[in-house]
């Protein structure tokens, strides 16, 4: 090398010049393969963070688990079947927010933490006596029950194994547990809590329940069709195989798996999946962090259009341009693979769990070119395109879809039928919700009031409340699900019965709770208020039971004074009941 830069003509110029771009090349190469490194191995302290919960830890949930519209945050760590237990703050930090909600994660705990991270504690069946009391404080100044609330840095300040609440199952939760993640308090992305060092008693490898074979351009094939083709299934110990399958075109594979772990019932998402093609890496993904944000990408990466009819997810091993997750650590050609005739392929996957415990599928492919029996004729409609706002009207009602609510042009069919309105495109996920408007000028001023926008669902076409908003005749409801919709009335209030007090048995000394049972026909149980002698009391409202509660604690009665109770639920579309009982406290 020193030779051929000491004696530079103008041919060992070039390959001097060569040289430098070769070696500038490899600089650069190394350093993105060094950033690269630093960032996929990066450091998550292990021993920083206690356990919440002074019961042994086991999970009803794990972390990046595929949910409704959703990835899975955190872990789900189960309570003993109850609630009530106690609920610690896992390191030092401080209370940084809590918020109260029906739904979601009903009552839920922040606490943020000097290294930077923040730890989620929700559903919680109700907070320490302190910020008990901070909290109700709040909810009776804002006379609401879902409030958030943002305490300084100096109001809760919490050491590690500091007890914050009592476990529940508020908001969304369907058993009792406690919902735990560690985000970032800066970016707010969570991260795998497993990273931080919580027990993962897990020899068991995860199970793989199906493999699909998708063509995805108009002159791909699975064995001589366009159609998706589910893969025949062999399965030795964690070995899995498919029959030798004959495909053309660019085409792209998806897995249907899920993880067990020692000891329990449950089923976990996976962590991990390789696939590689005749030994050359294709595409991996990691769940180690996910993103905020990142939600409406779910779909995106499951086969929505089979989630929609079965309910099952299979994860796609092809990522769609638009679909944007930053779970891929490598994705060469997007996962697509390219089959040529005359060439054979052999697909492996390694679908992995947190402990490494691996399965593995071998599917081989032979390029095979065939005259395509069977299209794919979903394309009915005109043309959208997906980057600007489209709008579509018909006699009676119109439809708006602003810029981007479709992740790609597609094809679409707006109709109105009588009172129904179909808004047909082949089936897909939304990146966002789009408004389906409504004039109701067939209903009278007095019939007006109870119209509302239904989605009709189902093979026995069920009607769903969509949440409307009315000016005059415009009925307006934003969706972001295609199908049918219809205008509809609902009069009928909600039932509200109390359970355990009424006008014959009103003396609330032995009591600890008023409760109330409320149900509604049709949409739903909207706002509510309550009232002692005039005076607004809190009752929380448990959706999951139908039951609003009032705790008597919550207020001082006295033997002399007489006291009225009075309840007024409304349902969404606003018909109301009231419910009044006069009660006396006499110990
Ligand atoms: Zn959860």
């Amino acid at each position: 090398m020193i030779s051929i830069l000491e004696t530079c003509n103008f041919a060992r110029l070039f390959i001097c010049i060569k040289m430098i771009k070769r070696i500038s090349f490899l600089i650069i190469y190394f350093s993105f393969t060094f950033l690269f490194a630093q960032q996929s191995q990066k450091e998550y302290p292990r021993d920083y963070f206690g356990s919440p919960l002074d019961i042994p830890l086991s999970y009803a949930g794990n972390f990046c688990e595929l949910r409704g519209n959703h990835f899975h945050a955190g872990l789900d760590i189960k309570t003993d079947g109850k609630q009530g237990q106690n609920v610690y703050a896992t390191a030092d930090g401080y209370i940084s927010c809590i918020r109260v909600s029906t739904y979601g994660y009903g009552k839920v705990i922040y606490i943020d933490h000097p290294n930077g991270y923040t730890t989620v504690y929700a559903h919680l069946q109700k907070f320490a006596p302190e910020i008990e009391k901070y909290v109700k404080e709040n909810q009776y100044k804002a006379e609401k029950y879902e409030i958030e609330l943002q305490p300084k840095p100096t109001d809760f300040v919490v050491k590690k194994g500091d007890l914050i609440a009592l476990s529940g199952n508020t908001g969304g939760s369907a058993g009792p547990h406690v919902h735990y993640e560690i985000r970032d308090t800066h970016t707010q992305n969570a991260y795998n809590p497993f990273l931080f060092g919580y027990p993962c008693d897990d020899d068991i490898s995860p199970l793989v329940f199906k493999v699909i074979a998708y063509p995805l351009e108009d002159t791909s094939a699975i064995e001589g069709k366009q159609t998706k083709k589910e893969l025949y299934l062999a399965k030795e110990k964690t070995a899995y195989h498919t029959a030798k399958i004959y495909a053309q075109g660019k085409i792209g594979l998806g897995i249907q798996a899920i993880d067990k772990m020692t000891g329990t019932y449950n089923t976990y998402g996976i962590y991990k999946v390789t696939m590689s093609v005749n030994g050359s890496p294709k595409l991996s993904y990691t769940f180690d962090e996910l993103v905020s944000g990142e939600d409406p990408y779910l779909n995106t990466f499951i086969d929505y259009p089979l989630f929609t009819k079965v309910g099952s997810r299979i994860q796609l091993l092809y990522k769609e341009p638009y679909n944007k997750l930053s779970i891929y650590s490598l994705a060469q050609d997007n996962g697509v693979i390219d089959i040529e005739e005359g060439f054979t392929y052999l697909i492996e996957i390694e679908v992995e769990d947190f402990n490494h415990n691996k399965a593995t599928i071998t599917i081989p492919i032979e390029g095979k070119k065939e005259a395509i029996t069977e299209r794919n004729l979903e394309n009915k409609g005109i043309p959208l395109v997906a980057n600007r706002d489209n709008m579509y009207k018909t006699d009676q009602a119109s439809v708006f879809f602003p810029e981007n609510t479709f992740f790609h042009d597609t094809f679409i069919e707006v109709q109105q039928k009588g009172d129904t309105l179909s808004v047909n495109a082949p089936i897909q996920p939304l990146q966002k919700q789009y408004n389906v408007v409504f004039n109701a000028t067939k209903y009278t001023s007095e019939e007006l009031p109870y119209v509302c926008i239904a989605s009709v669902r189902g093979k026995k076409a069920k009607k769903y409340y969509q949440n409307t908003y009315r000016k005059g005749n415009i009925l307006t409801s934003r969706v972001k699900t295609l199908g049918k919709f219809v205008l509809t009335t609902d009069k009928q209030a909600p039932t509200v019965k109390a359970l355990n007090f009424s006008k014959a048995k009103n003396n609330i000394a032995k009591l600890d709770k008023l409760k109330v049972s409320v149900t509604d026909n049709f949409s739903g149980i909207g706002k509510y208020t309550a009232t002692i002698n005039g005076k607004w009391v809190l009752m929380e409202y448990e959706h999951k039971e139908n039951l609003l509660f009032f705790t008597l604690a919550d207020k001082y009665f006295t033997e002399e004074e007489e006291y009225l109770f009075e309840l007024t639920v409304a349902d969404k579309v606003g018909n109301q009941t009231t419910l009044s009982i006069p009660l006396v406290y006499k110990p």
